[in-house]
């Protein structure tokens, strides 16, 4: 009796599922021209050189091909470099991590296993089921042709243990090997389909906690593919997370405002401005009646009255040298940099960052054109690394002959509320996976989505750059 589960032939199913493999993120991969949009706001450039790939969002799990493991391998995502792979082995899951040369492996203890309601499997015919529902990055297909596994799945609710669930398949079962079905429980735990319904909810989440906090906790848990969590544990990654966001413009007010509603814990504010007229078009903290006052005190008071369970502070601060962020980096666990004067504080921010070990996330538009940026220092590229391509590219162009009207024209400030608005969710979005995981998105790459077409893509290095200036030597 074969439990295995085999990759989805193309066929019915396969058009079936046509629909999920269209969305973002699983077309085919962009054009150049696209490429260059992306790369002329404030990225890399007019032509990518061989050393950049560009790479469509990760960490899906394609359902054409289906999954490959339940009982035999991985039932992980298949993004590559989306975060830990996992593979199942043992009664209840084992998480594989790889540290450097080492390779940790943590045994994750199930004792009454429950599918997450926002990954509840469909049976297609009788013998298919796709299970993390349709969005791509979380689903996988099973093959089931002898039907088990649906029942398998059944079981899993949450009230029995996994010896209970071994008893009941066998009993309906006979010839089911014990170890298969618990090899299938590994695959499902390790693939982070499953929670364990037995953990007590959290004693404390901030205040009034579940209430408030229960939508963002099943989103949470909707996109953590982390085997062995409880239902509440990203959320609590969250409260227990400091959070810098320098500047509260149009991109840093949004994600202050989506950070501090989410239940980051702390959120701290970094401006030296004051509210002017032309800023009210697209951020969002401030109104008519603040014209004229700090932008840190405004958007603290705002930030507190919209959730005054998490500590807000702010800092009027005009920040002039790199000394400043590098105090700002050592007293957070994200810093997010949504400044972009002076013209060196993102690699200011990258050094610091460096430094103090600390992740970061920064986020920026170039006319439609919106764009984020997430790292974890020391695990890859920095941002400088990109910059050393950038400026090496350049110096390879021809000679460039500005537009002469423009000669001496500070570039206009293309924004609105859209622009900024999105590109701040965007980067609150990369704070909140390099907090807790979920997702796991692929660090120390940009990330740039072009309201023009509505077309994303990535660009991001593979390794560091050999004579990067910042971080050569450090990596
Ligand atoms: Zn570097």
């Amino acid at each position: 009796m074969s439990a295995s589960v085999s990759r989805t032939p193309s066929g019915d199913l396969s058009r079936a599922f046509a629909d999920a493999d269209s969305s973002p993120g699983t077309r085919d991969a962009r054009s150049e021209s696209e490429i260059d949009v992306m790369s002329g706001m404030g990225g890399y450039g007019h032509h990518l050189p061989d050393a950049y790939q560009a790479k469509r969002f990760c960490c899906r799990v394609s359902l054409r091909e289906g999954v490959r493991g339940l009982g035999a391998s991985s039932l992980g995502g298949e993004g590559g470099d989306c975060g830990d792979r996992v593979r199942g082995c043992g009664v209840a899951g084992v998480v594989q991590r790889r540290a450097g040369r080492r390779l940790i492996r943590r045994r994750v203890l199930m004792f009454r296993p429950r599918i997450k309601f926002e990954h509840r499997p469909v049976r297609y015919g009788e013998d298919r089921i796709r299970i993390g529902g349709d969005v791509v990055g979380v689903a996988s297909e099973i093959g089931d042709p002898e039907g088990w596994v649906w029942t398998l799945l059944n079981t899993l609710d949450g009230t029995r243990t996994v010896d209970q669930v071994v008893a009941d398949l066998v009993h309906r079962y006979p010839d089911l090997p014990q170890e298969q079905i618990r090899q299938a429980v590994d695959d499902l735990v390790t693939a982070g389909y499953v929670y364990d319904s037995a953990a007590p909810p959290p004693e404390r989440v901030i205040g009034t906690g579940l209430d408030r906090y229960d939508r963002g906790m099943m989103l949470l848990r909707w996109m953590d593919r982390t085997p062995g969590r409880s239902a509440w544990d990203a959320q609590l990654l969250l409260h227990q997370a400091r959070v810098t966001v320098v500047g509260v413009g149009g991109v840093g007010a949004a994600a202050a405002w989506a950070l501090a509603s989410s239940g980051v814990g702390q959120v701290h504010c970094v401006d030296g401005d004051v509210v002017e007229l032309s800023n009210l078009n697209r951020q969002v903290l401030y109104t008519e009646h603040d014209l004229g006052r700090s932008k840190v005190e405004v958007a603290v008071q705002r930030l507190r009255q919209h959730n005054c369970e998490v500590v807000v502070t702010g800092d009027h601060l005009v920040i002039d040298r790199p000394g400043q962020l590098r105090a700002l980096a050592a007293d957070c666990d994200v810093l997010l940099l949504a400044a972009d004067t002076p013209g060196e504080i993102r690699s200011w921010t990258n050094r610091a960052c460096l430094a103090t070990g600390t992740a970061w996330v920064h986020g920026g538009y170039f006319g439609p054109q919106v764009h984020i940026g997430l790292y974890r220092p020391g695990s890859g590229p920095c941002a400088d690394c990109g910059r050393t391509v950038r400026l090496e590219r350049d110096a390879a162009l021809p000679p460039l002959t500005p537009w002469a009207p423009a000669r001496g024209q500070t570039p206009p400030h293309a924004a609105n509320a859209v622009t900024a608005g999105m590109t701040g969710l965007l980067a609150a979005h990369a704070v909140t996976s390099l907090i807790t995981g979920a997702p796991a998105l692929p660090v120390n790459r940009e990330y740039g989505l072009n309201l023009v077409t509505l077309r994303e893509h990535t660009v991001g290095l593979d390794a560091p750059r050999s004579d990067c200036p910042t971080c050569h030597g450090l990596v």
